[in-house]
């Protein structure tokens, strides 16, 4: 079998623990005796980044700048306790996710893999519904105050200008607890945008929802927003046949609820951090959630939603042969060979990264998966649960049968 080509590289981002492993046996197994792989490796285990001082985590941001489509394996955010684990840690290194999402200033999709043997938990949805969580401001970079008699609070902004606006919040007649949050149009325009160019890309629909019957000011601001980029994409959405849609909070879980899914779900920070949680539990299991990075200037950056499952490595570490899931760091893969695939115009690669997520979700049908799965699925044959690796085999079996039909 010829090896499929490569243009451009791809940014390889490698990351830590039990997924490191699996990173190394996804690449030799369904990657490397397909494609002529071309990357740009990055290290970002916590080794390297703590001998670079944090520098591989910037250049590798950098070049995903640079190249525009990157894959991300899990890493380790340290911690207190991380610090005792791995005592030569120069400090508590930042989270390489957010240090990235600072220099591409995304936002994330979060997007269920689904198969037909995993059944969600709400009947109705027959399609994923894809949650875009705005991760700028808002309660995460609020100042709280808790104050202990009587008296009264206002807000004051002090312009460069020397202009300075004041306003009261609330006067009270005893203990009170307060708080003053924000966000920059900058942000909100950036969210915005690349919520326009996922949807298009991904050619489904926009939902935004807020709260701008009662936060008047602060969400109307927001839905202001998401008018105006609308604007400037209106005439893709008609072509495509799609719809951006705005409706308040409380409405749109209700619809959601009675959706079919299918669509792209906008939420402020907060509703994002909440909603993500219950999507990717009603869908099945956090192991079959892939997350996408999408920059305002369309780079990518695809990753698996879940870390680096620690305890899962430890046993690893004593020799046992795991059943840890790698779907959603295959699908990590997969949407960044046909993301390349797509700007490069390689139509071979975008076939092969399908053909990939097909043997995946083909296999799970037909009975064959990972521990984690087995008590959700609802197969006709008896459900066998098999190690990473006799699972990584029965893919690429798959996978050949497919390619050599094509
Ligand atoms: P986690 O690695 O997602 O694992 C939590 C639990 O979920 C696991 O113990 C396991 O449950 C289950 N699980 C997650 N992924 C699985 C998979 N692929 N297959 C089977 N089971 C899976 O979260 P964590 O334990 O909170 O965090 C571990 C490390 O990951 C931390 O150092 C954290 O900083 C890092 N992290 C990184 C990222 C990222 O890079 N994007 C995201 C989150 C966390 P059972 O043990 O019950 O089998
Ligand atoms: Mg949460």
């Amino acid at each position: 079998m010829q090896k499929i080509q490569m243009k451009t590289p791809l940014v390889e981002i490698d990351g830590d623990e039990m997924t490191r492993v699996l990173w190394q046996m996804i690449k030799d197994t369904l990657i490397l005796p397909f494609i002529d792989l071309k990357t740009e490796y990055y290290d970002l285990g916590l080794k390297s980044r703590n001998d670079t001082d944090d520098q591989i985590t910037v250049d590798a941001a950098l070049a995903t700048k640079k190249h525009g489509v990157a894959v991300k394996c899990a890493t380790i955010t340290p911690n207190r306790q991380r610090m005792d684990e791995y005592p030569e840690l120069k400090q508590m290194w930042k989270s390489p996710n957010s240090t990235i999402r600072s220099i591409l200033d995304g936002t994330v999709f979060r997007a269920p893999i689904t198969v037909d043997c995993i059944r969600p938990v709400v009947k109705t949805w027959d399609k994923p519904i894809t949650i875009a969580r705005h991760a700028y401001g808002d309660v995460y970079k609020a100042a709280d105050l808790h104050t202990l008699e009587p008296g009264e609070a206002e807000l004051t902004f002090r312009g460069e200008s020397g202009k300075t606006e004041t306003l009261s919040v609330q006067k009270v007649d005893g203990p009170a607890v307060w708080q003053a949050m924000h966000n920059t149009e900058a942000s909100i325009r950036s969210f915005a945008k690349a919520c326009f160019q996922y949807a298009v890309d991904t050619k489904q629909d926009l939902w935004f929802s807020t709260k701008d019957t009662i936060a008047k000011v602060y969400d109307g601001q927001f839905k202001a927003v998401f008018e105006q980029e609308f604007e400037g994409c209106r005439d893709k959405f008609e072509a495509l046949g799609i719809k951006y849609f705005y409706t308040l909070i409380d409405d749109a879980v209700a619809r959601a609820m009675r959706s079919e899914g299918g669509f792209i779900w906008a939420l402020k920070n907060y509703d994002g951090d909440v909603m993500s949680d219950m999507v990717a539990t009603a869908f099945g299991s956090l192991a079959m959630m892939t997350s996408v990075l999408v920059s305002p200037d369309g780079n990518y950056e695809y990753e698996a939603a879940h870390g680096t499952v620690t305890q899962h490595y430890y046993r690893y570490l004593e020799g046992e042969e795991t059943s840890t899931n790698p779907i959603a760091t295959i699908f990590a893969w997969t949407g960044a060979l046909f993301k390349r695939g797509e700007l490069d115009n390689l139509p071979k690669l975008c076939e092969f990264a399908k053909s990939l997520e097909d043997a995946c979700t083909d296999t799970i049908s037909s009975g064959t998966m990972t521990g984690d799965l087995t008590r959700l699925a609802e197969t006709s044959a008896a459900a066998k649960s098999v190690t990473s690796r006799e699972f990584l085999d029965a893919v690429c079996r798959r996978l050949r049968d497919k390619m050599s039909k094509t």
